[in-house]
């Protein structure tokens, strides 16, 4: 049984077909799930009831509610999302001046075990379906309508990279959505095969890299990915992708106070980062993580050091403000606060 959210605009007339459905509605079925946005297929009033009750048997809509809003003062919002099976994941919404951007979530958990990250302290239940996926950017449109997507939130997409790169295309789609690429990110560990299978997609989707850390030695302790691909292997893949796609990578450093906030740090980053022709830097204070209490947020005086290092170097580099601090923004913290409160899916 397929899902109606996995299913691509120019899919569905081959597959009414070859179910001996009427194709010639798949224009109509576009029309109600991306354009009146139905939730179930009983509020698409334009297509006949008989049909309807054909599609609900063999493309149900998935069954994903909004368990729990958590809201900062600084207007982010993030949501738990549960699924049929009782599992959830977190998707947060961030308001800015012109723009409303989300970050989803593409696996239960995550495996990495990057140790900053409250979803890698649980480990991974499952991966998502591209369907559940593509759930998470329905729900969140009753919030606002989202101007860009930023594939950060948790679990590790090159992981899962079919069902992540199926809902991005849905997503993307004319018939579909239609969010242009450019306004779509997908941020990754430092999965290397995932850079060349990017790379041969021929989509404009943004890539960028959780780097944290300037060298292997403190990478490894960070990040455990870096065992698998060192830094010498990342930054060749990142290298082969800005050549292969001449579009920027951008490298998300994550600074921890006492941890990776030197200037010894920010000068090895600069010499990683120049590594990359076509590349740029995110410098981001660490959000205090509940499950690593020794994990400080860094003065203002360091993330400006790293700036002028950066600079001075001739990388390009945005400060970042860490957003939400106050509603569990921080990836995995609202999931996790409400495993500890038992909380799952209503029946
Ligand atoms: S930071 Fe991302 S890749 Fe690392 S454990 Fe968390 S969700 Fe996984």
């Amino acid at each position: 049984m397929k899902k109606a959210w996995s299913i691509l605009p120019e899919e569905w007339k081959p597959i009414l077909t070859e179910r001996g459905m009427r194709a010639f509605r798949a224009d109509q079925i576009l029309q109600s799930l991306y354009r009146d946005y139905i939730g179930v297929w009983d509020e698409a009033t334009t297509l006949p009831k008989d049909f309807r009750e054909d599609l609900k048997r063999e493309f149900p809509i998935t069954a994903a509610e909004v368990l729990d809003v958590s809201e900062s003062s600084d207007g982010t919002k993030k949501l738990l999302v549960g699924f049929e099976d009782g599992n959830s994941v977190e998707t947060v919404l961030i308001p800015a001046t012109g723009r409303f951007t989300q970050c989803i979530s593409t696996q239960v958990g995550c495996a990495m075990g990057c140790v900053f990250c409250a979803s890698g302290s649980q480990g991974v239940v499952r991966s998502l379906a591209a369907d559940e996926i593509v759930a998470q950017y329905m729900l969140a449109r009753k919030f606002g309508e989202i101007t860009n997507i930023v594939v950060m939130g948790m679990g590790e997409p090159f992981a899962n990279y079919d069902e992540t790169m199926r809902a991005l295309k849905l997503i993307n789609a004319g018939k579909g959505p239609n969010l242009g690429a450019r306004h779509i990110t997908i941020s990754t560990c430092g999965v290397v095969p995932g850079f060349a299978r990017l790379a041969s997609e021929g989509i404009q989707f943004e890539l960028s890299v959780s780097l944290h850390a300037p060298n292997d030695a403190l990478r490894s302790q960070l990040m455990p990915v870096n065992r698998r691909w060192p830094m010498d292997e990342l930054l060749e893949a990142c290298a082969a992708y800005t050549k292969a796609t001449k579009r920027i990578i951008t490298f998300e450093y994550t600074v921890i106070k006492g941890v990776n906030d030197s200037r010894r740090c920010a000068e090895e980053l600069a010499t990683a980062v120049k590594r990359v022709p076509m590349a740029k830097v995110n410098l981001i204070p660490l959000s205090p993580v509940s499950h690593r209490p020794d994990f400080k947020t860094p003065d203002e005086s360091t993330m400006l050091m790293f700036l002028d290092v950066l600079m001075k170097s001739r990388i390009q580099t945005m400060l970042r403000r860490s957003r939400g601090k106050d509603a569990d923004a921080a990836c995995g913290q609202l999931r996790l606060r409400n495993l500890n409160q038992n909380k799952t899916r209503k029946e």
